[in-house]
């Protein structure tokens, strides 16, 4: 099969599963966007994924977005970060991308507001929490999450837009499941507290393998890879 039908008909397939998540959960068909998880992935391959209609992708570092810069530049998407981000990167992130789904550390945070200030911008970012409870994900610890959030608020700069969690990996429905709920309560106590903005907040959780149990628990955007563009090559 060509390429170009293979990455459609994952990708027709992928909208398939979203839309039966969200009739079993009872929410409208729309409610939950797919960026696509880009790492990896050649860039022909991810201009066939914008041809076929996609509109938001994700890179996880930041000499990828490099690499892939010139040959992506032309494309008309939106651009997310979503992997673990160095302070010594900040700067070089900024030219590529609208959002920052991986801020996870006051100090991230406020070097980031910095570089905003000498930029007179803003930025878009979502507050990653490890809701999984494993050492090698990143992601602020739960006991440190409103803390974090707290802070934020006296970074004018910066946009909080919402939280973006890793699940649990595991085949456990129960205990992956709770671990998305867990990011849903962060964002309730974080509204309630008033330490986030009113507005629609997204919820960025869920990927190939378990999209479907990540909007049960309210995710509004799911972040896909492999089910898309197939098994990754790591060279
Ligand atoms: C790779 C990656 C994904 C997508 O993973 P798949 O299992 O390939 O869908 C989602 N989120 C992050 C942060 C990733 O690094």
């Amino acid at each position: 099969m060509e390429e170009s039908t293979q990455i459609q008909d994952n990708l027709a397939f992928v909208h398939t599963e979203i839309r039966s998540a969200c009739l079993l959960a009872g929410r409208p068909e729309d409610s939950v966007r797919l960026l696509l998880a880009t790492k990896t992935v050649e860039p022909e391959r991810i201009r066939m994924a914008i041809a076929a209609g996609e509109t938001l992708i994700g890179e996880n570092k930041v000499q990828e977005y490099q690499q892939k810069a010139d040959a992506l530049a032309d494309l008309n998407c939106e651009r997310h970060f979503i992997g673990h981000l160095q302070t010594n990167k900040v700067k070089d992130i900024l030219k590529y991308v609208t959002c920052i789904q991986s801020v996870d550390r006051i100090t991230l945070a406020e070097k980031l507001q910095s570089q905003l200030e000498n930029l007179d911008r803003e930025l878009d970012i979502y507050i990653q929490i490890n809701t999984s409870g494993e050492q090698s994900k990143s992601g602020a610890a739960p006991e440190e999450a409103l803390r974090l959030m707290e802070h934020l608020t006296a970074l004018p700069r910066l946009k909080v837009k919402g939280l973006m969690t890793i699940g649990l990996f595991s085949d456990n429905e129960v205990l992956v499941r709770k671990s998305y709920a867990l990011l849903r309560t962060f964002r309730d106590k974080g509204l309630e507290q008033g330490l986030l903005p009113g507005g629609p907040l997204e919820l960025s959780m869920g990927m190939s393998g378990d999209l479907n149990w990540a909007i049960q628990e309210g995710s509004t955007m799911v972040r896909v890879g492999s089910a898309v563009f197939g098994k990754r090559n790591y060279h």
